[in-house]
């Protein structure tokens, strides 16, 4: 579980997914807020004399009405607390709204009954925008940079297009999940890159309210939770045996319950320990025989830093804004930092 939260950068990040930027080359990338007005334009407003709609009309129009950019701003960029505010205050009541929708499939028009909400907000065509010149799944997730699942830190999420142009990206998890919470269905700060085990097999439709789960957007202090590897003897602790624990020391009271309840959510523990005690025996060894002296060497040696000597040794980056570049960090780290083990 780790914090993908960098203050400047994220919020900086979200005002463009918002509005836009432009790009090294000087061209202006357009932001979902743009998107979002152009889907209501097609939507709501072309379709909105059909006579088929006639009896959704009112529902249709307050809709549309409560859509000034103001607010498709603050869906867009609001963070999770004010989501859930903007939408038990204002939008609850159209959770269940329809829109008759004009569809062509197999090049014959058709008119299905669609969740008006979904329409507007519509994840699935949010991840197949595949305009250099407009902000989409595939652009947020190549911007975010998140390389490796934050909920597991075990998992690489990586983001990149081959030469045939198949852009690969990773799943995002709605952290208010959209079949509850349709509004949000590409909001910046609802929207987590995640390993296909955590959103698919773990956290699924369920309800990350009601399972108080922490949010990796949450603002975190280094070491406000750590690994920490029990040895049951001796011989577990120099690797000989897998006799050993793991478990995790939690010394932010803010975000107690909500990192307690993620990391037995998501199972963190038991796969750490079935899946990777080779791992982890390896990491003990490494700490053991690369101790704080030998890093000080190899750093003297070469003239690199610290960070660089850990690097070389452990293969991942130390530095607390980086754990999410690559699998394992924050346990290879709360390892290599912890006293007991010498
Ligand atoms: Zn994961």
């Amino acid at each position: 579980m780790i914090s993908i939260y960098q203050k400047n950068i994220t919020e900086e990040l979200c005002r463009e997914y918002c509005e836009g930027f432009i790009d090294d080359r000087g061209n202006k990338v357009s932001g979902m807020l743009e998107w979002i007005k152009n889907r209501i334009e097609k939507n709501l407003e072309t379709e909105f004399d059909d006579k088929r709609n006639t009896k959704y009309i009112k529902e249709i129009s307050a809709f549309k009405n409560l859509l000034t950019d103001n607010k498709i701003q603050e869906i867009l960029t609001g963070k999770p607390d004010e989501l859930l505010e903007l939408w038990n205050k204002e939008f609850l009541k159209f959770k269940d709204s329809k829109i008759i929708s004009r569809k062509i499939v197999d090049k014959k028009v058709t008119y299905p009954r669609v969740n008006l909400i979904s329409l507007i907000f519509n994840y699935t065509s949010f991840r197949k925008i595949n305009d250099k010149k407009k902000f989409g799944g595939f652009l947020l997730a190549k911007r975010l940079g998140v390389e490796c699942c934050p909920y597991c830190n075990r998992n690489y999420t990586t983001t990149h297009a081959t030469y045939r142009d198949k852009k690969v990206f990773p799943e995002y998890d709605h952290f208010y999940h959209k079949s509850s919470y349709p509004l949000f269905a590409v909001s910046f700060y609802n929207l987590i890159p995640c390993c296909n085990v955590c959103n698919t097999h773990f956290k699924g439709s369920k309800d990350a309210i009601i399972e108080n789960l922490f949010h990796p957007y949450t603002e975190l202090q280094p070491n406000s939770f750590n690994f920490k590897f029990i040895p049951d003897n001796v011989e577990s602790l120099y690797g000989a045996k897998d006799n050993f624990n793991l478990d995790f020391k939690i010394s932010d009271p803010v975000n107690k319950t909500n990192l307690e309840n993620s990391l037995a959510f998501f199972g963190i523990k038991d796969i750490y320990e079935l899946c990777h005690s080779d791992l982890i025996k390896e990491i003990v060894n490494k700490k053991l025989a690369y101790s704080q002296k030998y890093l000080e060497m190899i750093k003297n040696t070469y003239g690199i830093s610290f960070e660089e000597s850990y690097r070389i040794l452990f293969e991942v980056y130390y530095e607390d804004d980086k754990l999410h570049v690559r699998p394992f960090s924050k346990l290879k780290k709360d390892i290599f930092d912890d006293k007991d083990i010498s």
